[in-house]
C-alpha cells in the first residue's frame, strides 16, 4: 500500500477502498503510479473537512490568500520540466504541450494571488435619504470540481486558483484517467501554507465519486468541464438539489475554421495544423470543421495533406514528436469509429485514419483528413475529440459564416483572411465565447475570459477578471444612518 498515492482530506493523505493504475498511453507497459480510488465516504470526509475550514478561511485577509496562492505558482514553474513529463507520461500530449501546460497553471496561481489582493466592492447613493448602500462579494463555501483528461494541470489550476482567492474551500475530482497531475498539485497545495481542509483531493471514477459530489447537499456549487452528456446530467441534478447548487459546465465545441480565397494559404495550414491536429485534436478548441471558400480549397487541402503526411506522431516523450498517441484504447476507437463512419456518410479521406505501430505499443493514429464533406454528415457535427479534420467547401463568405454558426455548439471560431471587413463582419457575427483572426482556434490566455455559448457552456465563463463572477456571490447592504 505504501507506494499507492492517496487521497488528500483535511490536511492527511489517506488512503482509498482500492487503487487504479495510471496507464502511459505512448507505452501501456509503462505504469505512471498506482492511485487511490475514493468513493461517498471519501467525499462526505472531505466535504466534512472543508465546511470546518470554510469559517475561518473565508475571513482570511488578502495577504494570506496572496501568499499561498503565489507559493503554489511559484513551486509549479520551479518544478516545470519535471511536471510536464508526468504530464506527457500521463496523458500523451508531446513535451512541449506538457511543458506548456504547467507553466499555464503556474502563471493562473499567480494571476490569482494578485487578484486575491483587489477584492472590494462599491458604495453605490441610495434613491431615498439618509441610506447608503453598499455592494460586496462573499466566498460560497464548499465548491465541488469535475475535472476531464486532456488538460490534467491547467483546469483544476484554472478552477482551484480563484475558489482559493476568493475564499472558498474546495474537493476536487479529477479524470480517473490522469490523476498523476492533480495529485503531484495537492502536494503541492498541502506544502504551500494552505490550512488543512480548504482543499481536498478525492480521486475515483465520475460514476461513484463524482456523482456524491453532485449529490451531496452540503458542496454549495459545482464547476465541471467534460462532455455533454455528463453535464447535462449534472445540471438537472444541481438545479434539482435542496438547496440549490449553483453550476457552471464547460463541454464540448465543434468550431470552425473559415478559410477565404484572400488567406494567406501558409498561415491558413498553420492554423488548421496547429489547431486541428495539435494535442491530439483532444481539446475543446479543436478546429474540427475547416470551412474553405472554392478558390483557395484545393491548394489548401493540397498544402495541408502534405503538412500532415510530415508530422512525426510518436512517443509524447520523444523530442522529435509533433503529434502524441491518442489518450486510451476507448477514444481510439470513437475516432476509428468516426474516420469509417466519414466514408460511410460519403466524404473523401484524403489522408491517414489509420492505427500506426511505434517502438512502444500505445495509442497512435495518424491525423486524418477528410473533404467533400457536408456540413449535415455527423463527422460534422459531433465532437470527435481526436486528431480527424473535416474539410467542407463553400462558394463564399456568406455561406462560410452561415455553415460555422450552423451547429449545436458555440465554443470557438477562427477566420483566415486578409480582409478588415471580412474579419470585423465576422468577429460581430460568430455564435461563440471565442473569435480568431488568423490564428488557431485553440491555444488561448491565462487571464482573460474563456468559454462558449449555446450546447458548448452553461453559466458563468471561467479565467480571467470573469472568474469572480462564479466563486462569489454578491450582497447588498443598505445601512440607514438618519
Ligand atoms: P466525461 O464527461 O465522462 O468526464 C468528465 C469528468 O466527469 C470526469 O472527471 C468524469 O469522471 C466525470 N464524470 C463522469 N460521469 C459522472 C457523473 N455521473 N457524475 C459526476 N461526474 C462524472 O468525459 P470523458 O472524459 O469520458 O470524455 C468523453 C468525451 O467528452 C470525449 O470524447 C470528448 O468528446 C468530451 N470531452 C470534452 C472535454 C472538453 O474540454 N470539452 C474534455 C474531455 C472530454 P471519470 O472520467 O473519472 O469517470
Amino acid at each position: 500500500m505504501d507506494d499507492i498515492k492517496a487521497n488528500f482530506i483535511g490536511g492527511e493523505w489517506v488512503a482509498g477502498h482500492d487503487a487504479a493504475p495510471n496507464v502511459n498511453p505512448s507505452d501501456t507497459s509503462d505504469i505512471v503510479g498506482l492511485y487511490a480510488r475514493g468513493g461517498s465516504a471519501e467525499v462526505d470526509q472531505a466535504v466534512a473537512a472543508a465546511e470546518r475550514a470554510f469559517a475561518a478561511w473565508s475571513r482570511t485577509t488578502p495577504q494570506q490568500r496572496h501568499d499561498v496562492l503565489k507559493t503554489i505558482g511559484d513551486e509549479i514553474l520551479t518544478r516545470r520540466d519535471e511536471l510536464g513529463r508526468l504530464l506527457s507520461r500521463e496523458e500523451g500530449k508531446t513535451l512541449a504541450e506538457g511543458l506548456g501546460e504547467v507553466g499555464r497553471a503556474g502563471q493562473i496561481f499567480l494571476f490569482f494571488a494578485g487578484e486575491a489582493l483587489r477584492s472590494g466592492g462599491e458604495v453605490i447613493a441610495s434613491t431615498r435619504p439618509g441610506l447608503g448602500i453598499e455592494v460586496t462579494r462573499e466566498a460560497l463555501g464548499v465548491i465541488g470540481m469535475i475535472t476531464p483528461w486532456n488538460f490534467p494541470i491547467a483546469i483544476p489550476a484554472w478552477k482551484i486558483a480563484p475558489a482559493l482567492a476568493y475564499g472558498n474551500c474546495v474537493v476536487l475530482k479529477p479524470a480517473d484517467l490522469v490523476p498523476g497531475c492533480a495529485h503531484a498539485l495537492a502536494e503541492i497545495i498541502a506544502r504551500s501554507g494552505l490550512p488543512a481542509g480548504v482543499f481536498n483531493l478525492v480521486m475515483g471514477p465520475g460514476s461513484t465519486v463524482g456523482q456524491a459530489m453532485v449529490d451531496h447537499p452540503r458542496i454549495v456549487a459545482i464547476s465541471f468541464t467534460g462532455s455533454v452528456a455528463t453535464g447535462r446530467r449534472i445540471a438537472k441534478a444541481c438545479t434539482a438539489s435542496v438547496p440549490l447548487k449553483k453550476v457552471q459546465l464547460e463541454m464540448g465545441g465543434k468550431n470552425p475554421l473559415v478559410v477565404l480565397d484572400d488567406a494567406d494559404l501558409d498561415l491558413a495550414v498553420e492554423c488548421a495544423v496547429n489547431g486541428t491536429f495539435f494535442s491530439t485534436g483532444q481539446r475543446c478548441t479543436a478546429s474540427s470543421r475547416l470551412i474553405v471558400t472554392a478558390g483557395i480549397h484545393d491548394r489548401f487541402v493540397a498544402a495541408t495533406a502534405r503538412r500532415l503526411a510530415a508530422l512525426v506522431v510518436d512517443h509524447a516523450l520523444k523530442p522529435a514528436t509533433q503529434i502524441g498517441p491518442v489518450v486510451d484504447e476507448g477514444q481510439l476507437q470513437q475516432d476509428l469509429s468516426y474516420v469509417s463512419l466519414g466514408q460511410t456518410e460519403g466524404a473523401q479521406l484524403v489522408c491517414g485514419g489509420q492505427v500506426l505501430n511505434r517502438d512502444t505499443a500505445g495509442f497512435y493514429l495518424a491525423p486524418a483528413l477528410f473533404t467533400e464533406a457536408d456540413n449535415r454528415m455527423r463527422i460534422a457535427r459531433e465532437e470527435i475529440f481526436g486528431p480527424v479534420g473535416v474539410v467542407i467547401r463553400v462558394g463564399d463568405y456568406d455561406e462560410a459564416l452561415a455553415v460555422a454558426n450552423d451547429t449545436e455548439f458555440g465554443l470557438s471560431a477562427g477566420i483566415c483572411t486578409s480582409s478588415l471587413k471580412y474579419a470585423s463582419h465576422f468577429k460581430r457575427n460568430a455564435e461563440t465565447g471565442l473569435v480568431m483572426v488568423n490564428t488557431a482556434t485553440a491555444g488561448i490566455d491565462y487571464h482573460v475570459p474563456f468559454g462558449g455559448r449555446k450546447g458548448s457552456s452553461y453559466g458563468a465563463r471561467e479565467q480571467g477578471r470573469a472568474a469572480v463572477e462564479f466563486y462569489t456571490t454578491v450582497k447588498t447592504a443598505y445601512t440607514f444612518a438618519g
